[in-house]
């Protein structure tokens, strides 16, 4: 029987790849639309030909329910979130409504269809569910690499609100016994990353200042330490998480840190110019409380799911300069309709 799968965040980054992923396993895959007329679903589509769409929103539990009802997937996938750090500290209520509570909303429409009555059940139920956990809830952490033992110190509302989902996920799993899984996520890029991610910020200014077409690059604290890996291999790690026959929550990353100062050198040598010609430190870009370093142990989920990445640091930051070196020269030649789809 073809499985299905239902994707909250289907028009974000990592919704396209999962999207793609499902697909070549020979999914059925849904994906949550919210909104009226979201332009990112025709750019979703046009890059996914074969999917299929329900509404919804995840500050709107009935149409959650509907959803879940609708589609009766075998596999919830809730990528759906507010995923910019610096928004949450604009809208801090609205992030922790989409990213803690919504998460909520997603557990109790799979409940609510599944015929779980709120007793634990030794079945669980059949649908079984992914948690998009971030590496922000670790955040100023006491030990480095993190692992999924390491106590959580989120530093922005964003991190706290992915620790309560974090937290509704396992205890849904432990009070209801549903299939419930926590994949605590570091750093995943590529060159469908939405520009505001400091990456992707390097990437296009590298393009655009290669091309003529742009002279500086505005950055924050070129000091922070990330654990960067390839968004095409960290789907693939999503999928595996929900096969095993007992679920449990995996670290996902590299096991590699790099600076930003390291990406910004790596993507400038890249095309052959010298970084320190055209960045400029802005204050105005530093956050009011910042995550150092963060490098992941992700060695339960190689030892158990046979997980690891094939994609370095070096190779994601070049793919993705040249990938906007493609798309900025052909914005130049045909006007700025295909930069502003990014994809
Ligand atoms: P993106 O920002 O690219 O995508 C976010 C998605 O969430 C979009 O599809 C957006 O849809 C959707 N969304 C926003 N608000 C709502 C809402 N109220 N209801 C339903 N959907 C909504 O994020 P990524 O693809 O990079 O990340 C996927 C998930 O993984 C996120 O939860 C993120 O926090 C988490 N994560 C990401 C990491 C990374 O490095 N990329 C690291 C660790 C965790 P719309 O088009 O409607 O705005
Ligand atoms: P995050 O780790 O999920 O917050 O991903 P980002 O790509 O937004 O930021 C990674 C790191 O880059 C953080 O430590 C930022 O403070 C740092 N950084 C430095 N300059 C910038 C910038 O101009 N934009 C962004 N987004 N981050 C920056």
């Amino acid at each position: 029987m073809t499985k299905r799968a239902l994707i909250t965040g289907i028009t974000g980054q990592d919704g396209s790849y999962l999207a793609e992923h499902l697909l070549a396993e020979g999914y059925e895959v849904w994906g949550l639309n919210r909104g009226q007329a979201n332009p990112r679903k025709s750019r979703v589509s046009r890059l996914v030909s074969e999917l299929s769409f329900v509404d919804g929103d995840l500050m709107d539990q009935g149409s959650l329910v509907s959803a879940v009802d609708t589609v009766q997937p075998d596999e919830v996938y809730n990528l759906g979130a507010i995923s910019f750090v610096p928004m949450s500290w604009q809208q801090a209520e609205l992030v922790t409504e989409v990213n803690g509570m919504g998460v909520l909303r997603v557990l109790e429409a799979i409940r609510m269809v599944s015929g779980l009555n709120g007793s634990r059940t030794t079945s669980g139920g059949q649908i079984r569910f992914y948690q998009a956990s971030s590496s922000e809830m670790f955040g100023k952490a006491a030990e480095t690499p993190q692992r999924e033992s390491t106590l959580f110190h989120p530093r922005s509302p964003y991190g706290a609100a992915k620790a309560y989902g974090h937290f509704i996920t396992r205890n849904y799993r432990e009070s209801f016994g549903m299939y419930a899984v926590s994949g605590m996520l570091f750093n995943h890029e590529s060159p469908r990353r939405g520009s505001e991610f400091v990456t992707r910020k390097i990437s296009l200014a590298v393009a655009r200042i290669k091309l003529g077409l742009q002279e500086k690059l505005h950055l924050g604290n070129i000091d922070a330490v990330r654990d960067w890996g390839f968004a095409g291999d960290y789907v693939r790690a999503m999928h595996l998480m929900l096969q095993p026959d007992e679920p449990d929550d995996y670290v996902i990353g590299s096991g590699t840190m790099h600076s930003v100062r390291d990406a910004v050198r790596i993507a400038f040598d890249h095309v052959g110019l010298d970084w320190q010609d055209y960045v400029v430190i802005d204050p105005a870009l530093v956050r009011p409380a910042e995550v150092e370093v963060l490098c992941a142990d992700s060695g339960h989920a190689r030892a158990r799911l046979g997980w690891k990445p094939t994609v370095d640091f070096p190779g994601l930051m070049s793919m993705m300069v040249d990938s906007d070196l493609n798309q900025v020269s052909r914005e130049h030649e045909y006007g700025d309709l295909l930069l502003a789809s990014n994809w």
